[in-house]
């Protein structure tokens, strides 16, 4: 783990800060390792006390987290940089609670009028939460689950590609819960949706926080059951069994869809 080191700015009740500007966190480039500011090194930014949040402890101190406006500079030895950067290299406590702020701050700059009538919202004390000033309605941070989809066929894997993903970049299928589904359910009808096979040994792999604006993957396993590949060509371009040793351009670390192939790719050598 990262130690953030002494740092003139550290004494008792100075906490973390985790200001967001345009989906990017401020980090503080001044150490050996990117670090989280403490609070008081946000000094001169454009902070508004109304709009922070505190959003939870670490290393017993508070962590708040900030918005700021486009224009907004960053102080001195700091920086803003986007959650996909800061991966790997900012100490895994920190790095999901940035995950945590970006999800709580695209929220709050999202969730503005009652959905019910329409009129203002008001923030609740305490809770993550906003009451309507006219009809008393409560609405809550939306989380928006999806499935993530592994499935196995004797040595090999289904990939495909969406026509949203860069060039030769194949990755598992994803998609999102409807209501009135279970997550297998799920499972089960975006695999036949997207690529015309049924699936069977659905089981739960883990799951992964999404703020991109509000998504939680829930990572899953499957066997194929029957059918063959038929590409809808409409979100998907192009689908196929892959090898371990025929992998194709996967995405990167950060995600939950490369932690499944990785486990594939390790099981695979396992036998
Ligand atoms: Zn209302």
């Amino acid at each position: 783990m990262i130690s953030t080191g002494p740092d003139i700015h550290t004494y008792a009740g100075n906490g973390y800060i985790y200001v967001i500007r345009e989906q990017k966190v401020l980090v503080d480039l001044k150490g050996d390792e990117l670090a989280i500011p403490f609070k008081d090194a946000a000094a001169g930014l454009d902070l508004y006390d109304s709009d922070g949040y505190h959003i939870g402890m670490l290393d017993s101190r508070t962590c708040d987290a900030y918005p700021v406006p486009a224009a907004a500079e960053p102080p001195r030895g700091m920086g803003f940089m986007g959650l996909r950067r800061l991966f790997g290299i900012l100490d895994p406590e920190k790095y999901s609670m940035a995950v945590r702020a970006m999800g709580i701050l695209n929220w709050d700059r999202t969730c503005r009028f009652c959905s019910a009538c329409g009129s203002k919202l008001k923030r609740l004390p305490a809770i993550f939460a906003k009451q309507c000033e006219s009809c008393g309605f409560t609405m809550f941070p939306k989380i928006s689950p999806a499935v993530i989809v592994a499935v196995e066929k004797a040595d090999t894997i289904l990939l495909a590609r969406a026509n949203r993903f860069a060039e030769n970049l194949y990755s598992v299928l994803a998609g999102f819960a409807e209501p009135g589904e279970s997550l297998e359910d799920t499972v089960r009808r975006e695999i036949k949706e997207e690529v015309g096979i049924e699936v069977k040994d659905v089981r739960y792999f883990g799951s992964q926080p999404w703020p991109y604006p509000d998504s939680l993957m829930i990572g899953f396993t499957a066997s194929w059951s029957s059918g063959e590949i038929t590409v809808d060509n409409d979100e998907i371009t192009d689908a196929r069994w892959f090898t371990v040793e025929g992998l194709p351009l996967i995405p990167d670390k950060i995600s939950i869809a490369r932690s499944l192939i990785d486990s594939f790719v390790e099981k695979i050598g396992r036998r």
